[in-house]
């Protein structure tokens, strides 16, 4: 009877976690959706706890232990969360994520040690051994790259060249292939050691894997590494023949590969471009980088700006990375309220790889309680520029630039971007002329269209809401 309520709990844990992935697949059903799938976890975890038994019926038993560490992670986790400022989100979700490598990385050394324990008397079948080793080795690489990306992303770790980086990873990686073939085929049966050679190396090959990966590049490594925890818990699925474990690891592990695949897609470059390629390395971050200004470009006042916002019928706002920055998203949000009370309608045309995260920008403006229903995915933003008055720019750079549709030398070239030229008029607001995260011109900012508003987005929409409201 005891089994048959924890297989359920199982089953309704991993249906909640189907269920709970497909609506965080929209903001508006997002929060439930997470809260959905938290609510199976923990029915399953406190299924396992009570009702669980060993092949000789006896219970779990080290509660303390148990309940001691659920009650740390809850609290630590709990405050973390509450702490986090939207622009770290990427940082966190590394940490969180490394942590689950790591946990997978524990449970295959114990696992092993119960294996040698009984080595005398049960010799452990490969199909076991592969799952041990083959789950610490990538809970391992997981684990240790998501903290090099986690300092990475906290500027306590800087971008570096490993000379020789790659022939180094190459023979890691050699070497690590060479060690699980010895121990999963049980060659040399009484050398630990060789299982926690692999250990070392898997730690050194994730460290070094990600460290000469540009910072801005990191979303996406995370991603892929976050795919990673998930194989490495779905094998712990297969060693403990728990369902659960097992779908929520392959539901891990698949969403964080289609994640991947969807950023490299949306940057129209490929997974081995990000992972080896320099670009947007050296400018993370938001400008710093080169690239002799072209032509001459106009700019435009505040006042000026907001008169022709004021009188305008149909106004899009396009976020980007810069807006993160300054934290202009409540201001944003204050100024859009403004023009609506003008009779202005607003609407924010949003790029899938605006910002420096997937989703970057919606998360930012849910959070500012920016409407979910203005904010217009590229096509539809794209499909509505014809008749905008106004394109109001704030902070985005590489997803407005025309390069990506008419320079083939271009190394964004192929980006779907957002076609702000068909509107009527176009005002950038940035604080200068630098280039934004792929380093390179943009010639929109040069075009007769288009008028440069200077300044930190978060004061200049104050100064134009201001503005406004005198009108
Ligand atoms: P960009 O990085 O292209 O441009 C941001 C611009 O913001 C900069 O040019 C900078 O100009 C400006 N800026 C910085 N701080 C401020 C501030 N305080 N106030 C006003 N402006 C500011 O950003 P986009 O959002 O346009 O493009 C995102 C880029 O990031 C794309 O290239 C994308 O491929 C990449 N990327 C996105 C990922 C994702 O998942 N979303 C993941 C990895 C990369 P200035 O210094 O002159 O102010």
């Amino acid at each position: 009877m005891e089994d048959m309520i924890l297989q359920l709990s199982y089953l309704i844990g991993s249906v909640t976690f189907i269920i709970g992935l497909k609506m965080l697949s929209h903001p508006d059903t997002a929060r439930k959706g997470n809260a959905i799938a938290a609510g199976g976890m923990t029915l399953a975890i406190l299924a396992t706890i009570f009702l669980y038994r060993d092949e000789s019926g006896v219970p779990l038993h080290n509660y303390m232990w148990i309940f001691g560490a659920l009650i740390i992670g809850t609290v630590v986790g709990t405050m973390v969360s509450k702490k986090v400022q939207m622009t770290a989100m990427p940082e966190m979700v590394s940490m969180f994520n490394g942590m689950g490598g790591a946990c997978a990385m524990l449970i295959s050394i114990v696992e092993y040690r119960h294996l040698m324990e009984n080595i005398n008397t049960h010799t452990p079948d490969t199909g076991t051994m592969t799952v041990v080793v083959l789950g610490m080795l990538i809970g391992t690489v997981s684990f240790a790259g998501s903290m090099i990306a986690w300092g990475k992303l906290n500027g306590s770790i800087k971008d570096r060249t490993i000379p020789g980086g790659q022939v180094i990873n190459f023979i890691l990686f050699a070497g690590l292939i060479t060690l699980v073939i010895m121990v999963v085929g049980g060659f040399f049966p009484e050398m630990p050691a060789l299982f926690y050679g692999i250990l070392a190396l898997a730690a050194i090959y994730g460290i070094l894997f990600v460290m000469p990966i540009g910072g801005a590049d990191m979303p996406v490594v995370i991603s892929l590494l976050n795919s990673f925890t998930g194989v490495a818990a779905a094998f712990g699925g297969f060693l403990y023949d728990n369902p659960v474990m097992l779908t929520g690891g392959i539901l891990v592990g698949s969403a964080g590969t289609i994640l991947t695949i969807l950023m490299c897609k949306a940057m129209n470059r490929s997974l081995k471009n990000v992972l080896i390629g320099s670009f947007g390395g050296a400018t993370a971050g938001g400008g710093g980088g080169a690239g002799g200004e072209q032509g001459s470009y106009k700019e435009i006042s505040l006042n000026d700006t907001a008169v022709l916002m004021a009188y305008a019928q149909k106004v899009m706002i396009i976020p980007g990375y810069g807006l993160a920055v300054a934290q202009a998203q409540h201001t944003c949000h204050e100024l859009e309220k403004i023009l609506n009370e003008k009779g202005v309608e607003v609407q924010y045309g949003i790029h899938p790889v605006a910002g420096r995260m997937p989703g970057h920008m919606n998360v930012l403006l849910a959070e500012a309680d920016v409407p979910y229903e203005k904010l217009l995915e590229m096509e539809d933003a794209n499909d509505q520029m014809a008749g905008t008055n106004v394109v109001l720019i704030l902070g985005a750079n590489d997803v407005v630039n025309p390069a990506a549709k008419e320079d083939p030398s271009s190394p964004i070239y192929g980006m779907p971007i957002l076609e702000v030229e068909k509107a009527d008029h176009v005002i950038v607001n940035k604080r200068s002329m630098k280039p934004g995260y792929a380093g390179i011109e943009n010639d929109l900012f040069f075009r007769p269209k288009t008028s440069m508003l200077f300044g930190d987005a978060k004061k200049m929409l104050q100064a134009l809401a201001t503005e406004l409201k005198q009108l």
